[in-house]
Parts: structure tokens; sequence; C-alpha cells
């Protein structure tokens, strides 16, 4: 069996390091955000932001989590999971609505302690159906402080809709070269920019 090098170590040390601190962000957001949030009218079983939003927008790092997530599912579930992933990557480039592939059959969310950051900031004060959630516009400023700052720490990596970006990570060539720290927007490109894919380390 091949012994794997220190530069191998390293960049799981730092991928490891990574996920822990976006760990921390999300629990700073929630601890900043709970004064809003108190006032939200979410419950259990209210799909609408899962089913009748647009994008589920991810960055990679969120990705790595989710994939290594449903990697790890028992079948029949993991195949399962893979064709609504899949389904949601071709009715999304058609670009309809998509239910996300994650929502269970009960409405409730298949990895919801994972859940990415853009499925944590919302909620609403307000039922949504026919205008979207109704969010205070400090929690909304809160957020995309938030995402620039995912976006900062995952500075190798991608965002964009939820099944695009595991969809790259699917790809081998991407996944070996982001998983050892490496960065190269130039090799993505032909997915990325039709899949309008962001590069993080260049957003604002
Ligand atoms: S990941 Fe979960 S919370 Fe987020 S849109 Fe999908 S089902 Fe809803």
């Amino acid at each position: 069996m091949p012994i794997r090098g220190i530069g191998f170590r390293t960049s799981q040390m730092r991928l490891k390091e990574k996920k822990e601190r976006l760990k921390g962000i999300y629990e700073r957001f929630e601890a900043d955000a709970l004064e809003f949030k108190k006032d939200a009218i979410c419950k259990i079983g209210c799909t609408y932001c899962c089913t009748d939003v647009g994008n589920v927008d991810i960055i990679t790092l969120e990705g790595i989590i989710i994939r290594d997530r449903v990697n790890g599912l028992p079948q029949p579930l993991k195949r399962q999971v893979k064709k609504k992933i899949a389904q949601n990557r071709l009715d999304k480039e058609k670009d309809k609505i998509a239910r996300c592939p994650f929502l269970k059959e009960d409405d409730t969310c298949l990895i919801y302690d994972i859940r990415p950051f853009s499925c944590r900031q919302l909620y609403s004060i307000r039922e949504c159906r026919g205008r979207g959630p109704t969010v205070h516009r400090q929690s909304t400023e809160l957020a995309r402080e938030v995402v620039k700052e995912i976006q900062r720490l995952d500075d190798t990596g991608y965002s964009g809709h939820i099944s695009f970006v595991l969809h790259l990570l699917d790809m081998p060539g991407f996944r070996k070269l982001y998983l050892s720290g490496g960065f190269d927007p130039g090799k993505i490109a032909k997915f990325g920019k039709p899949h309008r894919l962001t590069i993080n380390r260049f957003a604002r």
C-alpha cells in the first residue's frame, strides 16, 4: 500500500481545521441572529425554503462535508439520494424550480445537522407563500457578511448551487486538486462558467 506523504497529511489537517472554523462561524451566526430569529414563524414540515426558492448556494467546503455524509449513507438510501442530486442538477440546468434533493418524503431535512449556511440564514416572520420569506434587514446584512467570511475561509474553493458544487466534487481531477489545497480556476472554467460558480477568492 502506498504511503501518503507529508503534503497530503498537511492538507488534510488544513481541511479539518477549516471545517472546525466553519462550524464556529455557524455557531456565531446563530448567536448573533438569535434576536431576529426569535420572531420567526418557521416550523418543522414547512418546506417553502427547500422547494420554492431559487438556488441553495453552498461553498465547496460545505460540499465536501455533505458529500462525505452522502457517501456514508446505507444503501439503497445512498443510491436514491445520489439520483435525486443528479435530477436536481438536470432540472436546475433548465432553470426549473426544483425540490432540494435532501428534503425527505416527510418534509424534514436529511442533512439538517450539517445543512449549509444558505439554509441556516433563512427564516421568515410572515407566511412565505406567494411572497417569499420576510427577513429582518439587519439579519440579511449579517448573513451577507458571513457569506463573505466563509468564502474567504474556503479560499481555494467555489460557491454555487448545491447540486452543481456536488457535481464538481464528483470530478476526480478537481476533488484531488481541492483536497490537496491546490487552486486552478482555469481547470473548472468549462463547468464553472455555464453553472455560474463563483470563485471564492475573487468574491466580493
Ligand atoms: S439542505 Fe435541508 S434545509 Fe437546506 S434546502 Fe435542502 S432540505 Fe432544506
